[in-house]
């Protein structure tokens, strides 16, 4: 991994310097752990890594959590660790790290806006940028770990999904069904559980709705939107259940038609093709059947170590996709105060089309009381 890091650090500074941009700053959060493998938690006191466009990589860490940095693979990388002391003032601090000529620095998506203020008033004269537009180049594209990574994730939420029928049925609430599910994903090899949506009948058209006390009844579709993460890497899959043993006549009109939209979606998917060329194959499926008003979302969204990231499957999104890109294809079909319903799995794209990384069966599922 730790040649990883070393190569993620280069393309950081060349994709800087490409954009303009001097020096990254660098918070804990995902950018972080990407780039160094530290996986700080975000705390009051500043730590950043002062990454310049050109020259040496430097992590400004309050002088307790050294050991901590040290002990991460910071401590293999070619960056100098520097402390500050509880009196010091880390701001003024970490802008003297930065190259003398520089003119834009940009701070990471998930810092702190007190952080970012703090920075800009200790270097007034520079202009400062979000970073996301530079380190997305990089995070989007998949390294053969992280695609690996994903796969494992992947796997471990369809086992999750695969043994529903021993918690989804009729007569128990969402919050019920929800913890079981919850201990489920860390059981099936999770680290950390991300989000649970178990959506019953009206709930299910709430894309995303929260866990209620909701007794679910006999013959209701059930929505359930599951994720966690395992070293570092996210899960996030849908299925559509039935909580009994046949499928509301006006629900089985137009699951069939969500089901070929997802599956032409997930075909259509290759190295060329278009993020909303991507979504347009599905909306145009479920809007010439008559639901087009009730897709009410975007088709997908990037994943890796943040649920949600670039690419977003999008009408307007002209990136054009390459492989190693992952993100999620989940169209939707939703009946405001009857039910819903959405498929959704992780796909990769390889070099000439597309792995799923989700695999249970995508056809409706009756779990019936048994
Ligand atoms: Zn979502
Ligand atoms: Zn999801
Ligand atoms: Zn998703």
């Amino acid at each position: 991994m730790i040649t990883e890091y070393v190569d993620r650090l280069h393309r950081a500074q060349a994709e800087a310097a490409h954009a303009g941009v001097d020096a990254l700053l660098i918070s804990p959060g995902p950018d972080l752990a990407y780039l160094t493998g530290y996986d700080a938690i975000a705390l009051e006191r500043l730590t950043c890594l002062v990454l310049p466009a050109t020259g040496d990589a430097r992590l400004v860490v309050p002088a307790l959590e050294e050991p901590a940095a040290l002990a991460s693979p910071v401590g293999d990388l070619e960056i100098d660790i520097v402390g500050w002391q509880e009196t010091d003032d880390p701001y003024a601090l970490t802008v003297s790290l930065l190259p003398a000529a520089a003119a834009t620095m940009a701070v990471d998506d998930r810092m702190w806006a007190v952080k970012a203020l703090a920075l800009a008033q200790a270097a007034p004269a520079l202009n400062l940028e979000a970073a996301g537009r530079v380190l997305r180049e990089l995070r989007m594209r998949k390294s053969a770990a992280e695609v690996n990574a994903l796969r494992t994730a992947g796997a471990a939420i369809d086992r999750v999904h695969a043994r529903m029928g021993e918690w989804l049925r009729p007569g128990r609430t969402e919050r019920q069904v929800g913890r079981d599910i919850a201990d489920a994903i860390i059981a099936e090899g999770h680290d950390s559980v991300d989000f649970v949506i178990v959506a019953s009948g009206p709930n299910g058209a709430s894309p995303h709705a929260e866990l209620s006390d909701r007794v679910i009844e006999a013959g209701e579709p059930v929505v359930v939107d599951i994720g966690g993460s395992v070293g570092g890497y996210c899960s996030d899959s849908t299925r559509s259940y039935i909580a009994g043993n046949a499928a509301p006549p006006d629900f089985a009109a137009y699951y069939p038609v969500l089901c070929e939209a997802q599956r032409a979606q997930c075909e259509a998917v290759r190295p060329g093709i278009t993020a909303e060329q991507v979504d347009a194959v599905g909306r145009q499926l479920i809007t010439a059947a008559g639901f087009g008003e009730q897709f009410v979302h975007r088709t997908g969204h990037g994943i890796g170590m943040e649920t949600h990231e670039e690419p977003y499957i999008v009408a307007g999104n002209s990136l054009e996709l390459e492989p190693g890109m992952a993100f999620s294809i989940e169209p939707g079909i939703y009946l405001p105060g009857r039910h819903g319903a959405r498929i959704e799995d992780i796909v990769v794209v390889t070099d000439d089309g597309a792995e799923r990384l989700n695999t249970t069966s995508r056809e409706l599922t009756l779990l019936g009381a048994g």
